[in-house]
């Protein structure tokens, strides 16, 4: 059955028109499917119970099936895992902080992109997610948390997959959560991560949205990053940080670079030295000053990838380093481990196929 929350606003109206349905109808569907938390139709009580019997049997408001739940050990961190309609298996997050409740959601069942040290990554793509499906997991993290009074502060788009080659569902996800008919949810609140797809960033860049972006950049070699974000064979450095430069340029939004911490791998002050220089590279060609900001990660353990995570005193040396060139950069806070909740941990307990480098454009 259809999931509601792949229509657009339009796309519902055309729908309940062709039924004989006012058009005002769409948005009260709206409103009690986005926001008033609605998970059937047999309770939107201004509808005609005609109406409530036709969506019912035409459309569906929740396609994900809870399976399982865990909770960190701080409680900070609690992870579900559904199952789609099709028995495939998903992910989400909500993490804790003490004024932000942010939903981690996923964009793909798997990963194609098959970077080395990510657990998603190793179990290869097994299918994009709909559009419904990625509305679905930010409702579901509102909801829980509305049940206890609180409110989701931020969206991130760091679960399983990559958003920018599920382009098309991932984007009217967006539309979809932002528009004020739909969730109302500030596009400031809410962050995108890729891996890179260059097409995908210069298309985004041009939405007109003022969502965050961050690239998983974790090398600032060629040669390094070939080998732990295999795509980077297809979209290099050179033409990666181009791309950064004009969106950057372009939306004039601050750009997060995210960088796993591997010890003895990407943590040596060559490689702080040359992201340096690639983000100098940006700042000189353009006013952009201070719209950089580096995300540095330690990693989080992963089956299939033998590194470790930095220690601490080569992490705070990396960002000394970056710290010294006036580039602003952090250092994230691991959370959820123990849970396999951590960044890049997310893994559904099914037999994924190897991981394949696939080009999406
Ligand atoms: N595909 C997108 C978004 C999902 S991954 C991307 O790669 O950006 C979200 C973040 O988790 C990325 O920065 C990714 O590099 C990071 N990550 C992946 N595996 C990790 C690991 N084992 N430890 C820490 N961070 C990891
Ligand atoms: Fe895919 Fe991101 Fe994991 Fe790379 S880090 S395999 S792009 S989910």
């Amino acid at each position: 059955m259809q999931s509601l929350f792949d229509l657009s606003l339009e796309e519902l109206t055309e729908i309940l028109a062709g039924w004989g349905e006012p058009r005002y109808r769409a948005r009260q569907i709206w409103a009690w499917a986005y926001r008033r938390g609605a998970t059937e139709f047999e309770g939107m009580t201004d509808l005609p119970k005609s109406l409530r019997v036709r969506l019912a049997q035409t459309f569906t408001l929740s396609t994900l099936r809870l399976i399982a739940e865990r909770v960190s050990s701080d409680g900070w961190t609690r992870k579900w895992l559904f199952a789609l309609p099709d028995g495939t298996q998903i992910e989400a997050v909500l993490m804790e902080y003490t004024d932000r409740r942010t939903a981690c959601v996923s964009t793909q069942a798997g990963c194609a992109m098959g970077c080395a040290f990510c657990a998603t990554g190793q179990m290869g793509l097994l299918r994009n997610l709909t559009t419904g499906e990625i509305i679905e997991q930010v409702l579901w993290v509102g909801r829980w948390l509305a049940s206890r009074g609180e409110r989701l502060t931020h969206v991130v788009f760091m679960g399983m997959g990559e958003p920018l080659a599920n382009y098309g569902n991932t984007a009217k996800a967006l539309r979809l959560l932002i528009h004020p008919d739909g969730f109302r949810f500030g596009q400031r609140r809410i962050t995108v991560s890729t891996v890179g797809i260059v097409p995908g960033i210069r298309r985004f860049a041009q939405e007109g949205w003022e969502v965050n972006l961050a690239i998983s950049l974790h090398a600032a070699t060629d040669d390094l990053r070939n080998r732990l974000v295999p795509i980077n064979r297809i979209y290099p450095l050179q033409m990666l940080m181009a791309a950064a430069r004009d969106y950057v340029e372009r939306t004039r939004r601050r750009l997060t670079c995210e960088w796993v911490m591997i010890h003895g791998v990407n943590d040596t002050m060559e490689q702080a030295n040359a992201l340096v220089e690639w983000i100098r590279g940006m700042l000189g060609t353009s006013a952009v000053g201070h719209l950089v900001h580096v995300n540095l990660i330690p990693l989080n353990p992963t089956p299939g990838f033998p590194g470790e995570a930095s220690p601490p005193a080569r992490i705070e040396a990396f960002r000394r380093t970056l710290e010294k060139a006036r580039i602003p950069c952090t250092v994230r806070v691991r959370r959820g481990i123990d849970v396999a909740a951590g960044c890049g941990q997310l893994r559904a307990e099914i037999t994924g196929r190897k991981p394949l480098l696939a080009v999406p454009f």
